[in-house]
């Protein structure tokens, strides 16, 4: 694939960032899409554009707005607050937005002669998003390739990977200090380690005390 070309759906958190080292190792050419869907944080955007910009990517911010419209929910709605009760689907869920987004980034894909997209959905993620499932990019792959008569690869570097692995591939990647530094993930709005106190600050947390404890004892 090294003579190829990717777009990676790019949100400036860490599994996205990740993606985008992996995807800058995989593939000849990389460009980045990022979803502006009237965010609590318009920071997201900026951190995504300036880690864009420091890697020499073409980046696009493609304008969903109308997320908001369809689904008023606590990332779009500072009344709403976040919240994740166990074995429910957090607050912050948006119905189809992977399945939304993926679809703009194809069309955006196949415009800039790319065919490989890469995502950093996640199965073993504990939010249970129905569209970040392996089942569902497969499907979605197939009726992209049939929708645009286009030969797409959906890639999922993350699918099957927990917080720990996830960093340790931004390490193998030799993008673990920028991955931890320069990311956003806080739905607080506080770059790097964040406030260390939101469902996704602890989430990352978590990984990253149990990723740093394993390469402490070798196991890594
Ligand atoms: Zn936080």
């Amino acid at each position: 694939m090294k003579n190829e070309k990717a777009v990676v759906v790019f949100s400036g958190g860490q599994d996205s960032t990740t993606c985008l080292f992996w995807a800058l190792k995989t593939f000849k050419e990389v460009e980045a899409v990022t979803f502006n869907y009237n965010q609590r944080h318009k920071l997201e955007i900026e951190v995504a554009a300036s880690i864009a910009k420091d890697l020499g990517i073409k980046h696009t911010v493609l304008d969903m707005s109308l997320l908001n419209q369809l689904a008023p929910n606590a990332l779009t709605r500072s009344d709403i607050q976040i919240k994740h009760k166990e074995g429910e689907l957090p607050s912050t869920f948006v119905d189809g937005r992977n399945l939304l987004f993926l679809s703009f980034a194809a069309v955006l894909a196949k415009q800039s002669g790319a065919r490989h997209l890469v995502t950093g959905v996640c199965e073993t993620d504990f939010s249970g998003y129905p569209d970040c499932r392996d089942v569902f990019i497969k499907s979605l792959n197939v009726t992209l390739n049939l929708a645009m008569d286009y030969q797409f690869v959906i890639h999922t570097p993350l699918m099957w990977l927990n917080k720990a692995e996830t960093w340790k591939l931004a390490d193998e990647l030799g993008a673990f200090e920028f991955v931890r530094n320069r990311t956003l993930t806080c739905y607080n709005g506080i770059i790097a380690d964040g406030c260390g106190e939101c469902p996704a600050c602890i989430l990352r947390k978590r990984g990253l005390e149990q990723y740093l404890a394993e390469k402490e004892r070798g196991n890594a």
